[in-house]
């Protein structure tokens, strides 16, 4: 369970406008769900580039 970068899975569409924005690329498409996954938060910036750009509202960073 991520505790920094957290996707509500339910609200993701899969667009993938966070996973080409992320500076760190610790963002994913999961090609079978279709929706976003995160690899290694440790590395977030959190500068909530991803939150901002997410037409679904699905990711919240803490
Ligand atoms: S806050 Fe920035 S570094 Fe962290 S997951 Fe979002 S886009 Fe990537
Ligand atoms: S931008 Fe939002 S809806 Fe699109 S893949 Fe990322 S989390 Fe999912």
């Amino acid at each position: 369970m991520n505790k920094i970068v957290v996707i509500d899975e339910e609200l993701c569409t899969g667009c993938g406008a966070c996973v080409k924005l992320c500076p760190k690329q610790i963002l994913r498409l999961d090609e079978t769900d279709h929706v976003c996954k995160v690899t290694d938060e440790n590395r977030c910036d959190k500068r909530r580039g991803c939150e901002r750009v997410c037409p679904a509202g699905a990711i919240k960073i803490h």
